[in-house]
């Protein structure tokens, strides 16, 4: 019987203690948001309180496939279409530099990274013209890529596991920095601070920044991204590559990657039903799970168990790009949520941002 339980196992690390009264600045949320954010500000001799209601990377960052890809959950072709042809660029490279500044943050610490390149394969005629003009126009925006037969090559892509990212990160931050198990359950924005209630204590900010990705709207519902359940499964080693690189189809709504080890993780087919996975809830559902394992042994050949099943929460937006700023009418309060599936390939300097307009 397989686990519901994500892949990747949590942090070995637990940070606790007791809150402070008082914070310069609080970060709500621990998952690639919210420890990146924490480096950033270490960069700058800034010191923060981080607020996580779980364990580190129990949100997204802990349950996702560990895909580093640029640009946007569209294909380049469709985010030109949608955004222009500069701005469409300027995504782009924004997302490869990200991809550049998170591995050079963590050169010396394996996090399984490996710019092995994906591979995004198409799975219908119009996705492949879509593909065939994405690599055109990439191309002629000089940047790498290659379209072939029904395939599009990302060289600059890469892969990573997400839960030792997060931890890698968290072990930089200062000590004392990092609570878990800690619920925020209100903010209260003044003219000079921000009020953070957490069941029943108080913690009195100068700036909160909110990491908290889909649940963002529970606290400030002025922000508008909403939930959406991503499904995978893992498989038991397979003794042989069925998968040389990790790969994107159906518009993004099917992935699969082989680990080193064998093992095969595959996600997606969120769009057979739409409208049960727009939802905070984050357990698996038998329908998904099925098509996944279909795929999986039909398409994949994959003939060993399925180890493990979960589901996470992803942030949408509804211009399909991260909310990264002040949020307005509440002085004081930051958001860096937002990702729409892709948070491991904006996050990082997503969240440099914030700390540099402080
Ligand atoms: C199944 C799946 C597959 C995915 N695959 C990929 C992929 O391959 N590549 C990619 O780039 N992206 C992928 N994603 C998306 C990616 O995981 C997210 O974009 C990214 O992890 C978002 O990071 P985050 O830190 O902003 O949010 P999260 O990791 O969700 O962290 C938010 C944190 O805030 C905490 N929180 C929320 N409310 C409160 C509160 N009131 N008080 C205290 N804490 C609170 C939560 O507990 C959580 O830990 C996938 C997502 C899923 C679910």
């Amino acid at each position: 019987m397989a686990h519901t339980a994500p892949f990747w196992s949590h942090p070995s690390e637990h940070y606790g203690g007791p809150l402070p009264d008082k914070a310069e600045i609080v970060i709500v949320g621990g998952g690639i948001t919210g420890v990146s954010l924490l480096y950033h500000l270490k960069k700058r001799r800034m010191r923060a309180l981080l607020l996580e209601r779980g364990h580190l990377a129990s949100g997204a960052s802990g349950r996702n496939a560990g895909f580093v890809l640029a640009g946007v959950a569209d294909n380049y072709a469709t985010a030109v279409g949608t955004y222009g042809r500069e701005r469409a660029r300027e995504i782009w490279g924004f997302t490869l530099e990200n991809h550049d500044a998170v591995t050079s943050a963590l050169k010396n610490v394996d996090v399984g990274h490996n710019r092995c390149g994906t591979v995004i394969l198409a799975a219908s005629d119009a996705e492949r013209v879509q593909l065939e003009e994405s690599a055109e126009l990439l191309t002629d925006d000089g940047f790498q890529a290659h379209f072939d037969g029904d395939v599009l090559y990302n060289p600059r892509d890469g892969e990573i596991n997400p839960t030792a990212l997060v931890a890698a990160l968290a072990r930089m931050a200062p000590d004392g920095s990092i609570h878990e198990h800690v619920n925020v359950t209100g903010l209260v924005a003044e003219s000079k601070r921000v009020f953070v209630h957490v069941e029943d204590e108080t913690v009195e900010a100068g700036i909160v920044i909110l990491a908290t990705n889909a649940w963002t709207s529970l606290l400030v519902p002025s922000v508008k991204i909403s939930p959406r359940r991503a499904q995978m499964l893992a498989m038991a080693p397979v003794d042989r590559v069925t998968v040389e690189k990790p790969t994107y189809s159906d518009f993004g709504y099917r992935y699969w990657r082989q680990l080193t080890s064998g093992v095969l993780l595959i996600g997606g087919w969120r769009n057979t039903s739409m409208e049960t996975e727009e939802t905070f809830d984050d357990k698996p559902t038998a329908a998904i799970q099925e098509r996944i394992e279909a795929f999986a042994r039909s398409e994949l050949g994959a003939d060993t168990p399925v180890t493990h099943r979960w589901a996470g929460t992803m942030g949408f937006t509804e211009d399909g790009l991260p909310i990264v700023g002040p949020v307005e009418g509440m002085p004081h309060v930051f958001a860096c949520a937002g990702y729409n599936g892709h948070g491991m390939g904006f996050a990082f300097l997503s969240a440099k941002k914030v700390i540099d307009s402080l």
